[in-house]
């Protein structure tokens, strides 16, 4: 979901850019626009992160999949080991990526309760290259509260919960994310890594592939997605205006804390996660009598809302709550569910 100003303007941008004459579909990615474009949203992800030097902010392509395999590609030498862990589906798929480059240390796993959980107390071997993890695991909606506590390099998938919480980002040495959830639009994927860590791997790599290449050419290697990273820099500076990550951590928990006592309230829905590794973004929960999911979807959907339906790989249902998600949205929704658990519970 994007804020409705971000739409309007994207919009806008569609016809004519910045009053230059040309839509954003239109313009050259070398012109002193779109250069400034890529500036400025570098330096508000600068600024939200509160990174310190020595960092690099780039603007990829091929999704956060191809970060599961360019993370490796880039970091991980064929002898080495890299600790991951092993909390969902997108986690999983990073593992089996990085299997093709080197050792994959599964330090900690939540496979065996159906990844309804966060797994609390691991130990990451001092030697491991880098320790992986999904901040927010989107499709089985646990989410961690904290920072693993490690001496290795973080290397982090946050493609659905940045930008929703201030964190201390220099924790991280790798941090990439899909824009499609919280910052803009599909077709762009951020990428924010500490330089000291490149270079340390003896392996050809492909320009396209080499975060070294795309920071040297400062994300303009080749033609980057131009209208998705403007659509990315209206939604950093919709964030901004709005107050920033305190901002929307305020909103995510009034929401998230209204849909899950709602949630717990009525004994017709279960909920999936234990309740201190819930998400902030994607609340995940079936219907006790499984018959009736049908209907429920139904009675969403006639009343305007949709999407509800559970990722394909677990089933069940799934509501989503990103930064732009409106407080009334998931009003509607709560009283929906109460009157649905009155009628058939
Ligand atoms: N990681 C997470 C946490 C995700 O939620 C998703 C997509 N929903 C992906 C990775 C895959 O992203 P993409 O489709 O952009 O490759």
């Amino acid at each position: 979901m994007l804020p409705q100003e971000v739409l309007t303007q994207s919009a806008e941008a569609i016809i004519n850019f910045n009053n230059v004459g040309l839509s954003i579909l239109e313009i050259g990615h070398r012109t002193s626009w779109f250069v400034d474009v890529i500036e400025e949203a570098k330096l508000l992800v600068k600024e939200f992160m509160q990174l310190q030097d020595g960092y690099e902010v780039l603007f990829l392509q091929g999704g956060a999949t191809t970060q599961f395999m360019q993370v490796p590609l880039n970091l991980l030498g064929d002898a080495e080991t890299a600790a991951y862990c092993d909390n969902g589906i997108w986690g999983s798929k990073a593992i089996k990526e990085a299997k093709l480059y080197g050792h994959v240390n599964v330090v900690a796993s939540s496979k065996d309760k159906n990844h309804s959980y966060i797994p609390k107390a691991f130990t990451v071997p001092t030697e491991s290259k880098y320790l992986h993890y999904t901040t927010n695991n989107t499709v089985e909606g646990t989410e961690w509260h904290t920072i693993p506590e490690t001496t290795v390099p973080l290397v982090a998938d946050m493609s659905s919960d940045i930008f929703s919480r201030p964190m201390d980002f220099n924790r991280f040495s790798l941090i990439y994310a899909g824009a499609q959830k919280n910052m803009g639009a599909a077709g762009v994927t951020l990428v924010v890594v500490k330089k000291s860590l490149l270079g340390t791997v003896p392996r050809k790599i492909s320009s396209i592939l080499d975060y070294q290449s795309h920071i040297e050419a400062n994300s303009l290697l080749n033609t980057p997605p131009v209208f998705a990273i403007y659509v990315a820099l209206l939604t950093l500076r919709w964030i901004k205006k709005e107050g920033g990550l305190v901002e929307m951590e305020k909103r995510a928990k009034i929401r998230a804390d209204l849909f899950y006592n709602t949630l717990d309230a009525l004994p017709l829905f279960t909920p999936l996660v234990a309740k201190e590794d819930r998400s902030l973004m994607n609340a995940t929960f079936t219907i006790k009598d499984e018959t009736l999911e049908a209907a429920f979807l139904e009675e969403c959907k006639a009343n305007g809302m949709v999407g509800i339906k559970g990722h394909r790989s677990v089933g069940g249902l799934r509501v989503s709550m990103y930064n732009a998600m409106p407080l009334s949205s998931v009003e509607a929704l709560c009283s929906l569910m109460e009157q649905f658990a009155k009628k058939h519970g």
